[in-house]
């Protein structure tokens, strides 16, 4: 069968509060069946998975998602229709019945069913007080989504009926997206999270493909088209995640923003070793293609010299990813998603593999940027230093994501400046003075230090 929109929930979220038709629809759903004279009643409860496919769920390192085993529908939206009368919405539920124990994606049971079903599974989820929804496009607005035909012959009364939805690209999205809004602390403020099965940008204007991934104002973008290069975004939970932190990280500070910069020069660093005779200056990475419609560089990676609005943003959201996948307290591993294979370790032999360790505990050295042997470090940053920075803090008494949010928001990044500014209103300087008001000003300089993030 097809899924249906009902239309309460065919609506754009927006903003940091729920949309009223949405927390309407949450309880106005609930109803209850009619009953059926004559037939004999069920009740059952419909207990959500989802069929993955992650090109990074790699079995070493993370401690979540490490493989492509069936992830479960953290607080998914479920649906019930009779067959025979499609139109007639039976219940709609969220699947939030203990995420963390043996019951988990599951529904509350559904009393007086009598006959075949159509059970939907909707691309969205509720979970923690946030939701997440994966539409196709920002125009239309539509829910992916799922259709189950269930027959009550097929069950007795009280049984638990598996719904698993099958390999799609908003699954894998709605899945990397109920983890990590289960394990990120999100406290901070009430979060809706639209995503969209669409690029980011046009690559190409005669065809209008479009590629890449960001967040928006309106939400985030993951490309769901296969790419040439075969790095399906779609298949990265840390692409996933780490997109939707940008998103908190925008909702956090009331939808204003950061000020960014991703132009600085790229000089001796990530995959520009080979040639020392270049003048580093004078030839700067040539430009990312995948970049071409919103900037002519390439500097936007991992340990890339970067302008340190960049890299504190980008830095900041990585770490949103990792603590999606990696038990805090513990070591810090993912896969990075770029196919070449970067200089971790800085000793410009380019075979370090996609590996990362975002703790930095078991690879050399901390401080990349202090480290790389050409270029400025007067404002400017790696995203690697400044992912290892955030998790080592994140691991301090009394740090948690929470704070680091309200820290971020405190740092006015809408109003900072994005490059080479007045020392005082760089982004390190605003960053470090809204932890020293939160009152973590001695860990934080003394981490700072540590991981060479203090420019
Ligand atoms: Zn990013």
């Amino acid at each position: 069968m097809s899924a249906r929109h009902p239309s309460p929930l065919s609506r754009r979220p927006a903003g940091r509060r729920p949309p009223p038709s949405l927390v309407l629809a949450s309880l106005a759903l609930l109803v209850a069946f009619p009953s059926v004279a004559g037939a004999t009643e069920k009740s059952p409860r419909f207990c959500v998975s989802h069929q993955v496919d992650y090109a990074d769920a790699i079995g070493i390192g993370d401690d979540f998602f490490t493989d492509n085993s069936n992830k479960t529908g953290i607080g998914a939206l479920v649906n019930v229709f009779e067959e025979a009368d499609p139109g007639d919405l039976l219940g709609g539920f969220y699947a939030s019945d203990g995420f963390d124990g043996g019951t988990a994606g599951c529904t509350p049971f559904v009393s007086g069913i009598t006959g075949p079903l159509d059970v939907v599974v909707y691309a969205s989820a509720y979970v923690r007080g946030n939701f997440a929804t994966v539409f196709d496009d920002p125009d239309s607005l539509d829910i992916h989504a799922e259709g189950f035909l269930v027959d009550p012959d097929d069950w007795a009364d009280g049984a638990t009926v598996p719904i698993t939805t099958t390999i799609q690209p908003h699954w894998n999205i709605l899945a990397a997206a109920e983890w990590a809004l289960a394990q990120v602390d999100l406290d901070y403020g009430f979060y809706q999270i639209p995503f969209y099965t669409y690029g980011c940008y046009v690559l190409d204007p005669d065809t209008d493909e479009r590629r890449g991934n960001c967040a928006k104002s309106d939400g985030v973008y993951i490309d769901a088209d296969p790419p040439d290069t075969g790095n399906y975004s779609f298949r990265r939970k840390y692409i996933i995640a780490h997109e939707a932190g940008h998103y908190v990280h925008q909702i956090a500070n009331g939808a204003a923003g950061a000020a960014t910069d991703y132009s600085a020069p790229l000089v001796r660093c990530f995959n520009d070793w080979e040639d020392e005779t270049k003048d580093p200056y004078a030839e700067p990475m040539a430009a990312d293609p995948h970049l071409a419609s919103e900037g002519d560089h390439g500097n936007h990676e991992m340990n890339t010299r970067e302008y340190q609005s960049a890299a504190v943003g980008e830095g900041f959201a990585h770490y949103f990813a990792a603590l999606a996948f990696n038990e805090i307290g513990q070591d810090c591993w993912f896969e990075y998603y770029n196919p070449l294979n970067p200089d971790w370790q800085l000793d410009r032999v380019l075979t370090d593999g996609r590996t990362l360790d975002c703790a930095g505990s078991a690879t050399a050295p901390l401080a990349y940027l202090e480290n790389m042997r050409y270029g400025p470090v007067e404002d400017r940053g790696t995203e690697l230093d400044w992912l290892r920075f955030f998790w080592s803090l994140g691991q301090q008494p009394g740090v948690d994501h929470s704070l680091l949010l309200s820290i971020w928001d405190a740092a006015e990044p809408d109003g900072w400046a994005p490059a080479d500014g007045a020392p005082a209103d760089r982004p390190y300087t605003r960053l470090r003075n809204a932890a020293a008001g939160a009152g973590i000003g001695s860990v934080w300089d003394s981490l700072a230090a540590y991981h060479g993030v203090d420019h």
